[in-house]
C-alpha cells in the first residue's frame, strides 16, 4: 500500500518508503561493523517490527538468525492499557549470545524496559536495542537505545508495520494518523 493510497487518513506525511529504507541500510552498517565476527539473534518484537527486521535484515553483511516475541501494548485504540505480558516468547535459548532486540516504535519506553529486564534475566551475552522510529517520551525512559532510525514527534503514526485497528501496516511510508479517523 502506497501513501497516495490513504492520503486522506493521514495529517501528515513524515518518511517515503526510500527514506526509511535508506535509514536502516546506514543502521545496518553500524550493526555490521559492531556484530563482526559475533553471534547475532535479531529478537523481532511483533506484530510492528516485521517491516523494520525484514529490511534491515536484508542489508546485513553479517549472518543472524531472526526470532520473534510478542508483547501485549496498545488493543485496537491508541492509547497504552497499560498491561503488559508475553503474548509469544521466544523458541530458542539467548544464553551467552549477542541479542539485537528491533522495535517498530518506542512511545514511553514501557514495553521496551519491560521486554529488556525479562530478556537480560536469560543471560546474553550482550543486548542491544534498534529501533525504527522514536517518540521524545522515549527519551526520559532508562533503557539505552543503541540504534534509531527517526525521531519523530509526538503523534499517533501508521505505516511502515505500524497499524491502527489492525490496518496501515502494510502502508509502505510512514504518517501521522487524521485523528477525524479515529474520532480523537
Ligand atoms: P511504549 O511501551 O513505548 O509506550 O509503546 C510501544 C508500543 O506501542 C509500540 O511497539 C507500538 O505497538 C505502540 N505504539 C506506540 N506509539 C505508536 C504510534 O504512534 N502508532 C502506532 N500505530 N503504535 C504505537
Amino acid at each position: 500500500m502506497e501513501i497516495a493510497d490513504v492520503r486522506g487518513d493521514l495529517s501528515q506525511v513524515l518518511f517515503t518508503p526510500d527514506e526509511i529504507t535508506g535509514r536502516l541500510r546506514e543502521l545496518a552498517g553500524d550493526v555490521d561493523r559492531d556484530y563482526a565476527g559475533k553471534d547475532l539473534v535479531i529478537v523481532g518484537v511483533l506484530n510492528g517490527a516485521v517491516m523494520t527486521v525484514a529490511d534491515l535484515a536484508r542489508d546485513l553483511k553479517t549472518h543472524c538468525e531472526m526470532h520473534w516475541m510478542a508483547i501485549s501494548s496498545y488493543g485496537d485504540g491508541v492509547t497504552s492499557s497499560g498491561v503488559l505480558r508475553i503474548l509469544k516468547d521466544l523458541t530458542v535459548d539467548i544464553e551467552g549470545r549477542d541479542v539485537l532486540v528491533v522495535e517498530d516504535i518506542i512511545d514511553t519506553g514501557l514495553t521496551l524496559s519491560y521486554l529488556v529486564q525479562n530478556l537480560r534475566g536469560r543471560q546474553p551475552a550482550s543486548l542491544e536495542v534498534l529501533t525504527a522510529f522514536r517518540k521524545p517520551a522515549a527519551a526520559k525512559c532508562d533503557v539505552d537505545v543503541k540504534y534509531v532510525g527517526f525521531d519523530i514527534p509526538n503523534d499517533f503514526v501508521v505505516g511502515y508495520g505500524l497499524d491502527y485497528a489492525g490496518k496501515y501496516r502494510n502502508l509502505n511510508g510512514l504518517g501521522v494518523l487524521d485523528p477525524a479517523v479515529y474520532g480523537g
